[in-house]
C-alpha cells in the first residue's frame, strides 16, 4: 500500500496521548492532563488553534516563538511545494548550495557588521556553534553567561544555562561562569582573570522576561573589548521582529561579535539554525583548508530550510511584521499595564514589541495574602499557573508561565497579531485577574488542587 498521510491522521485520529505515553516522553500526557491542556488539536491558521471538539483557541504561545508569521503562512507553504515539485539536488555536501548563499545573503542584510553564516538545525546547536566558535576565535575556554539564562539543553548549551533545576544529574558540564544581569563588577573581575572568551547575553531573557538594564550592553561590549573578549547575542526567541526591531540587540548600540537565530527563521514548517560571525571569527574557525568541515552538520543549508527561511524573511518584510510587533506589542502592554493599579497581585508588566512578561506579586490585603502565601509556601510559580489554566479553559487562550519557580506569564504571539487579538486577551484576563480578586471560587480552589499537587511531588 502507498503510504498516504492523510489516510494515516485519519485512521489513528485521536489516539495522540496514548501513543506519546506508551511510545515517547510519558510525563507529558501525565502533566497535560493534570492542568487540563490534553486537547488535540487538528488544524490552525494565523493566530488561531482548533481542537477536535470544534473550539479554537488564541494562540499566545506560537509554538514558543516559532510561529512568527502565523501558523500555516500561505506564502512559505507554496514556497515548500514549489521546491518540492521543483526535484533539485540536495545535499550533495561536495558543492555550494545556491539556496544557502542567497539565503545567508539576505538574513546577513539584517545584521550590519556581521559577515558570515553556520547554518544549523535548532537554537541550541547554533548555541554550540557560537561556544565553539567564540573559544577558537579568542583562544580562551571560558564563557560568560547570565543568571536566568537560557540557551538550550545540548551539552554545551546547558553549560551556560541560568536555571538549576535543567542542569541537575547531567553534570559534569562545561567550566562557564554565570554572572548576575546588569553586574557589570562582576563582568570586570572575571574578565581581569585572562580566559573569558565571551560573554552570552540573551537582549530580553525568555525565562522571566528581563531586559538587560539601559546601558549593560553598551558597557558590557566595552568591557570585553578592552579585554579580547566577544559579546555573543542569543537571538533565538527575541530575533527575527519578535521585539520590534529585526534584532533585540538593534535596541541598544552595540555591534556583536556572534549572534544565534533560529525559532521563527523558517516559518514554522521546517527545523532551522544560524550562527552569524564577523568575518573575523570565521577566520580563526575555518582557518585552512584542512579546517573546511572543523564545524558542520549534515542537513546545514539543507533546502527546504533555507526556501522556508527565505519565503519567511520575505513575508517578515513584505507584510512589515517588525513594525506591526513595535505597534501591536506597544498596545497590548499598554491596555496590561494600565491594569496594574486595579489589581493588587498584579505587579509589573514588561517587555518589548511582542515579547511580554506579566509578574505577579504579593498582595496588600489580608483577604488575599493568606491564598497567596500559599501557593508562595507550596511551590513558587503556582499563582501564574493558575492564572494560565482559566485562561485556556475558560477564554480558550494559550499562553505559559516563563519559567520554573516564577510568577510570570509570557506572551509571544505571532507577529501578525492586532487590535482583535489584544482586545480578546485583554478582557480574558481582566476576568481572571476580577476572579482572582475576589479571593474565593474555582480559580482559587485550583490553586488549592496545585498546591497538593506540588506538596505531593
Ligand atoms: N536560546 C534561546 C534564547 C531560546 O529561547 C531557546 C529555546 N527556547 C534556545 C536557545 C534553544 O533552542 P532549541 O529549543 O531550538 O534548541
Amino acid at each position: 500500500m502507498v503510504f498516504d498521510v492523510r489516510q494515516l491522521l485519519a485512521e489513528r485520529r485521536g489516539e495522540n496521548y496514548e501513543l506519546q505515553s506508551r511510545f515517547v516522553n510519558h510525563q507529558v500526557p501525565r502533566v497535560l492532563h493534570a492542568i487540563g491542556f490534553d486537547k488535540i488539536y487538528e488544524s490552525a491558521d494565523g493566530c488561531y488553534l482548533t481542537d477536535s471538539e470544534g473550539d479554537r483557541y488564541l494562540d499566545m504561545l506560537a509554538g514558543f516563538g516559532v510561529f512568527a508569521l502565523g501558523r500555516n503562512h500561505p506564502v512559505v507553504r507554496k514556497a515548500l511545494h514549489d521546491l518540492l515539485d521543483a526535484g533539485i539536488a540536495d545535499m550533495v555536501q561536495f558543492d555550494a548550495p545556491l539556496l544557502a548563499g542567497l539565503f545567508a545573503e539576505r538574513l546577513l542584510a539584517k545584521a550590519p557588521g556581521l559577515n558570515r553564516v553556520f547554518f544549523c538545525n535548532s537554537g541550541s546547536e547554533a548555541i554550540e556553534a557560537a561556544l565553539k566558535f567564540a573559544r577558537a576565535a579568542t583562544g580562551r575556554g571560558r564563557i560568560l553567561y547570565l543568571d536566568h539564562a537560557y540557551h538550550g539543553l545540548t551539552a554545551g548549551a546547558l553549560s551556560v544555562n541560568g536555571a538549576p533545576e535543567f542542569r541537575k544529574g547531567f553534570g559534569p558540564l562545561l567550566p562557564d561562569t554565570v554572572i548576575p544581569l546588569g553586574d557589570l563588577e562582576a563582568l570586570r573581575r572575571e574578565l581581569k582573570k585572562g580566559d573569558i572568551a565571551a560573554l552570552l547575553v540573551e537582549p530580553i531573557q525568555g525565562k522571566g522576561v528581563h531586559i538587560a538594564p539601559p546601558g549593560f550592553l553598551v558597557a558590557a561590549q566595552t568591557e570585553l573589548r578592552q579585554y579580547g573578549a566577544l559579546l555573543i547575542c542569543d537571538e533565538v526567541q527575541s530575533g527575527i521582529g519578535r521585539t520590534g526591531k529585526f534584532f533585540a540587540y538593534q535596541h541598544d548600540d552595540v555591534q556583536p561579535d556572534i549572534v544565534t537565530v533560529a525559532k521563527a527563521l523558517s516559518g514554522g514548517y521546517v527545523p532551522i539554525g544560524a550562527t552569524m560571525a564577523t568575518q573575523a571569527v570565521f577566520d580563526k574557525v575555518y582557518s585552512s583548508m584542512e579546517r573546511v568541515f572543523v564545524h558542520a552538520s549534515t542537513f546545514m543549508g539543507n533546502a527546504m530550510a533555507m526556501t522556508a527561511g527565505l519565503a519567511t524573511l520575505s513575508v517578515v518584510d513584505d507584510e512589515g511584521l517588525v513594525d506591526n510587533a513595535e505597534k501591536t506589542g506597544r498596545l497590548l502592554q499598554e491596555s496590561l499595564r494600565s491594569l496594574v493599579d486595579r489589581y493588587e497581585l498584579l505587579a509589573d508588566v514588561r517587555g518589548r514589541g511582542l515579547m511580554i512578561g506579566i509578574e505577579f506579586g504579593k498582595p496588600r490585603s489580608l483577604k488575599l495574602r493568606t491564598g497567596w502565601s500559599m501557593l508562595q509556601a507550596a511551590r513558587r510559580g503556582l499563582f501564574a499557573q493558575m492564572v494560565v489554566v482559566p485562561l485556556f479553559q475558560r477564554h480558550h487562550i494559550l499562553t505559559q508561565v516563563a519559567g520554573d519557580h516564577i510568577d510570570v506569564i509570557k506572551l509571544i504571539p505571532p507577529l501578525i497579531a492586532s487590535e482583535t487579538e489584544v482586545n480578546l486577551f485583554v478582557e480574558a484576563f481582566t476576568h481572571v485577574m476580577d476572579d482572582a480578586h475576589q479571593g474565593s471560587g474555582l480559580i482559587w480552589d485550583f490553586g488549592r488542587i496545585l498546591v497538593k499537587q506540588a506538596v505531593k511531588r
